[in-house]
């Protein structure tokens, strides 16, 4: 993730959606593809003041009206200020009931990590699309809270509804919950996870969505070598087992979680939410200069400097967090087999990504 600078010099971060020294609004201009001030022209539209863009734009509707996203979108005729989503928020198809107390707050921590998804995607080339634009496997999300059941006295009169996290066919669900963090933080020592964060459920459920767009009937050989014959045994069988007997004793030493035991499906989707974690991590530490990489564009460095990179960047911010008494900032190490499959997300991702 790259920082920003407003017109009056302050630096801008991707979350800013007004800068705190000179006030202005500000917000992510479309056409030069950054966070930068925004002027109000007087007819409910905006001009970006980045002195080489000057692009007439108006704010998201989720901007202007909810204030849970800070994109800006091209001005044209039918897009005046208000009335249009942007190219992210128009992926969101369900949000929870904003008359529930909290959702709101909810709703925004939501949005902000499926921003930081979507830049990523963007910033490395990964082809998605929606419905709109007829893309072959259309991306959509829904955010859904739990209904519980309906009672008149003591009779149920329906039956409520509970929803699972999780992605079918392009449509990833998160259930809002996962935006409490005192909620999430409960599941998390429940079951005995390194970290559990919003970002890395998006990350991880993405890469359930690559898994049919990129692998299924197109690489599936090279895919079962490594991670497992996905068909035997079934994804059901497989979570009856897992729920019951729970993870494969010593997974340590060939998988990147325990939850990645489960199936080969979930083995992907773990490996390729901790590939794009640390593709994120080594693109915010080389803009800010904590290292460097050789290659500007991220995808075309080398696997195998990534790692040491990213290993390096490991102890030393391991080490800055446990002088305050935290948790380490990147607790995993790569066993030998989780460093094949990784490099195969990294060789799956260089081969079918767009150069921008
Ligand atoms: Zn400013
Ligand atoms: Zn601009
Ligand atoms: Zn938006
Ligand atoms: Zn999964």
């Amino acid at each position: 993730m790259k920082t920003y600078h407003c017109a009056c010099g302050n630096k801008l971060f991707f979350e800013n959606s007004q800068c705190l020294s000179c006030q202005r609004e500000v917000g992510w201009c479309p056409v030069c593809k950054g966070i930068h001030a925004m002027e109000p022209d007087g007819q409910g539209g905006y001009r970006c003041l980045n002195s080489s863009c000057q692009a007439h734009v108006v704010k998201c509707y989720n901007y202007a009206t909810h204030h849970v996203c800070n994109r800006m979108v091209e001005s044209s005729g039918q897009a005046r200020s208000g009335q249009t989503l942007c190219d992210y928020c128009q992926l969101t198809e369900t949000i929870p009931d904003l008359s529930v107390e909290g959702n709101p707050a909810k709703w925004y921590k939501l949005e902000v990590a499926k921003r930081r998804l979507l830049y990523l995607l963007d910033e490395i080339g990964l082809p998605y699309g929606s419905r709109q634009e007829q893309f072959e496997l259309p991306l959509s999300f829904d955010f859904k809270e739990d209904v519980p059941p309906t009672t008149l006295g003591w009779l149920q009169i329906g039956p409520g509804e509970k929803v699972y996290t999780g992605h079918a066919d392009g449509k990833i669900t998160i259930n809002v919950q996962e935006a409490d963090s005192v909620e999430r933080e409960k599941l998390r020592v429940q079951m005995n996870e390194a970290h559990r964060t919003l970002i890395g459920h998006f990350r991880h459920e993405i890469g359930h969505y690559y898994w049919q767009l990129l692998v299924q009937g197109k690489d599936e050989a090279a895919y079962k070598a490594l991670f497992g014959d996905h068909e035997n045994p079934t994804y059901s069988a497989a979570m009856q087992q897992y729920y019951a007997n729970g993870p494969k004793a010593n997974w340590r030493a060939s998988y990147i979680s325990a939850y990645a035991t489960m199936h080969p499906w979930e083995d992907f989707a773990e490996t390729w939410g901790t590939y794009l974690d640390m593709v994120s991590v080594l693109d915010t530490a080389d803009n800010a200069e904590l290292l460097e990489l050789p290659e500007d564009d991220l995808v075309d460095n080398q696997f195998d400097t990534m790692l040491l990179r990213y290993a390096d960047l490991s102890l030393k911010v391991n080490e800055v967090n446990r002088s305050l008494g935290l948790p380490d900032l990147l607790p995993e190490t790569f066993s030998p087999p989780v460093v094949e499959k990784l490099r195969y997300i990294h060789n799956l991702v260089a081969r079918n990504r767009k150069r921008g």
